[in-house]
């Protein structure tokens, strides 16, 4: 009934059958996973405040999956990618770092650094006084990159680390996103 409602009013407010069709099942899904209908939210803002809270849910269900794992020093995707037994898309290399694209972009550039020898940098916060030659070659690639990728006026580096910041693999990796407007506060 509710949902029969909504695209009442949804069938007002907008003029394309196709829009209204995506619109009501957008409208249904807000209203059977909260309890409470959000039919007064513009289409556009519910949509993407469903895709927003759905990919943040995922990341924050991964993240603590990958969590489990984080101090075991269990071998990851990346080493998999560094070693070529799966595929990436790889923009930069050297003897140390390796840079891919994303799997899963959150910009029109988001490319991965990564170090070729992970020695214990699961993450930013287990870096020791060792590690400084490498996470200058890390932030040095990054540069490279955005260079290479045409985002060198306007690119961001994040590290996401532990838990709390939605890391999901435990090798040391930065993200270097650009190619749109970044915003701030980030999420
Ligand atoms: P984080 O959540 O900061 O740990 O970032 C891990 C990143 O690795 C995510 O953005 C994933 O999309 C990305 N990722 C995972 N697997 C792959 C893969 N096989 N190729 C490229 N990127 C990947």
């Amino acid at each position: 009934m509710a949902v029969t409602s909504s695209s009442m009013l949804l069938l007002r407010n907008f003029s394309t059958v196709g829009r209204v069709a995506q619109s009501v099942r957008v409208t249904s899904r807000i209203f059977f996973s909260t309890g409470e209908l959000i039919r007064v939210l513009p289409y556009t803002r519910s949509k993407r405040l469903i895709c927003s809270t759905r990919a943040a849910h995922n990341e924050e269900a991964a993240a603590k999956a990958a969590a489990s794992v984080a101090d075991t020093g269990a071998p990851t995707i990346f080493d998999k990618i560094i070693a070529k037994e799966i595929p990436s898309d790889i923009v930069y290399e050297d003897e140390n770092v390796l840079a891919f694209r994303d799997i899963n972009p959150q910009a029109p550039v988001h490319v991965l650094v990564i170090p070729k020898l992970r020695d214990g940098l699961t993450s930013l916060g287990k870096a020791e006084p060792r590690h400084v030659e490498v996470l200058g070659q890390l932030l040095h690639a990054s540069k490279i990159v955005a260079e290479k990728e045409g985002i060198l006026d306007g690119f961001r580096v994040v590290i996401n680390n532990g838990v709390e910041a939605c890391q999901s693999v435990y090798h040391l990796h930065l993200h270097v996103l650009g190619g749109r407007q970044m915003k701030w506060p980030p999420g």
